[in-house]
């Protein structure tokens, strides 16, 4: 078996070193003798979706995602054809604000590729913090990090997980990201999959599954040291609420 994953725009998107969730992918792959392949297209390269599994959308400064915004609504149809027939996506803060209508900035108005129904504005104070929520798709709580001017509404959206400790979408809402098919938005930025490996695994079971049948599992992998960790910042952060 072979995974091909996409890394859209790493010239723009790659904040806080979002290209380690790449990095996990396809140790993860590895580690369980199944083949990965890396294609990253910069600003203005043609991508072939049919040639893809996953994507990854990383994050960006307001001035670097009004650039993006121009690439993308040249691929904004194959991008939503792609979602739509269940390919898997992972889109990080800038990213994920992309996946929606428009991003309000102070200035102007950036628009998203219109995938999913929530739409962002910008605000004056940063939201800045370590982040644990709780989501639906996993046992294990997520563990994070967010820095993001944009309120994001997500309107009936389903979210990717309730907010436990930490701002999410909105600081209101005490929700986080959005689920859409097999795309998770999220503001979680950096190593948000090497520090959660059950949501790695998850995306990476979605795609084999999506291109070898419904039957494929993933072997379990130790993870020993991450689920210390996770139980750790799980506990540091209840404490502190
Ligand atoms: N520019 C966006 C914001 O500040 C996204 C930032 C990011 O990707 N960290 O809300």
């Amino acid at each position: 078996m072979k995974l091909v994953i996409g890394h859209l725009y790493p010239d723009l998107l790659n904040l806080y070193g979002d290209r380690g969730n790449i990095q996990c992918f396809v140790k993860r792959l590895e580690w369980r003798g199944i083949e990965a392949e890396v294609i990253p297209y910069l600003s203005g390269d043609e991508i072939d979706f049919s040639a893809l599994d996953i994507i990854l959308l990383g994050g960006g400064s307001d001035r670097e995602q009004e650039i993006v915004c121009a690439y993308l609504k040249e691929i904004k149809a194959e991008f939503i054809d792609y979602v739509e027939q269940g390919g898997v996506v992972l889109a990080v803060c800038g990213g994920y604000q992309l996946l929606g209508k428009y991003y309000k900035t102070k200035e102007k108005t950036i628009e998203g590729l219109g995938i999913v129904d929530i739409s962002t504005k910008w605000e004056e104070k940063r939201l800045v913090d370590n982040i644990v929520l709780k989501s639906e798709l996993f046992d294990m709580p997520v563990t994070g990090f967010e820095n993001h001017g944009g309120r994001t509404d997500i309107g009936s959206c389903t979210p990717f997980g309730k907010v436990l400790y930490g701002n999410g979408n909105d600081e209101k809402s005490e929700y986080e990201g959005i689920v859409y098919k097999n795309v998770i938005g999220t503001y979680l930025h950096g190593p948000l999959l090497p520090k959660n490996p059950q949501i790695c695994d998850y995306l990476l079971e979605r795609a084999l599954q999506k291109k070898y049948g419904e039957e494929v599992r993933l072997k379990e992998l130790p993870d020993e040291m991450e689920k210390n960790a996770n139980d750790y910042i799980v506990k540091t952060y209840a404490d502190m609420l």
